[in-house]
């Protein structure tokens, strides 16, 4: 599942490729990917707008029209967004078709013989078209925690919004209230760095250990973001390329691999276990990570 560094590549590449640009057709394949609204009206409302200006808040991406629309994307299991040329051979009708994608849910023609492509395997990704002035006010948008990446949210804030909580700690960091944009990579990264086992209690956890639970939060969603996100199971970005934090991965995805945490010089003893955390697959070393109790 896309999480922060994955949307925001995707997020960066649309300022790059869409902005500015005219939407001249729209094709619905899947009319369930459009949320709140039906096929037709949503095609209506967007041929002949523009793309005037593109960000990301948690792992939703919010596209700026003009005529006060904005259309926001999230991606959930497996959505993002591809750009394809036009073949020339392709007959007006059929625009949508190219490149063959069979899991092309929604498409945009763009001008200069582009098509902005929505793809979604399992089809849980959604599109809103919505008025700018509501997009705060979404239901899905409104509850998101502050961006780990924005300086003004520190440690300290972390720290109080988990103090909220008196349950074990992973789903406090993927229910998105404390932190936005975090999904189970980067969780479980986190947590190996922190040393902290994902069942942990979090009135268990001192205040200087959450505080550093954020820091190395925060440490790896940026270095994710450098390197364009990690390319677990179908993300690429838009010109169809993997990103590359992938191999920079510890735990997530590494069952069965030696722990790679060195102390004193010496590596651990561990070997990477996949566990199961609040219905999630949860990616630990057992050595380095124990339940406090
Ligand atoms: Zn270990």
């Amino acid at each position: 599942m896309p999480e922060l560094p994955e949307v925001e590549s995707q997020a960066k590449d649309l300022r790059h490729w869409a902005l500015n640009r005219p939407i001249k057709a729209v094709w619905v394949g899947w009319p369930k990917t459009i949320a709140r609204m039906s096929a037709q009206k949503f095609s209506k409302r967007l041929i002949g707008r523009r793309f005037k200006k593109i960000w990301r808040r948690g792992k939703f991406i919010i596209m700026e029209l003009d005529e006060g629309l904005a259309l926001v994307s999230h991606f959930r299991m497996t959505g993002h967004f591809r750009l394809a040329n036009i073949k020339d051979s392709t007959s007006a009708r059929e625009w949508f078709l190219y490149p063959p994608d069979r899991f092309t849910r929604v498409a945009f023609k763009l001008d200069r013989d582009q098509v902005l492509h929505f793809s979604d395997i399992r089809k849980f990704g959604r599109l809103w078209l919505v008025p700018l002035s509501e997009v705060s006010r979404l239901p899905e948008l409104k509850s998101l925690g502050p961006e780990p990446l924005d300086p003004g949210f520190g440690p300290q804030d972390f720290v109080k919004c988990a103090r909220r909580y008196k349950g074990i700690i992973k789903p406090v960091l993927l229910n998105q209230s404390c932190v936005a944009g975090i999904g189970n990579i980067y969780a479980d990264e986190s947590l190996f760095d922190a040393a902290i086992h994902p069942k942990t209690r979090v009135d268990k956890i001192p205040d200087k250990d959450l505080a550093q639970l954020f820091k190395y939060i925060r440490a790896n969603l940026a270095a994710a973001v450098k390197h364009r996100g990690s390319s677990v199971g179908e993300f690429i970005n838009m010109k169809g390329d993997s990103g590359e934090h992938g191999f920079y991965l510890r735990v997530y995805g590494q069952r069965g691999k030696p722990c790679q945490r060195r102390r004193d010089g010496t590596r651990c003893r561990g070997t990477v276990k996949r566990i199961v955390v609040a219905q999630r697959g949860t990616h630990i070393c057992p050595v380095c990570q124990r339940i406090k109790r």
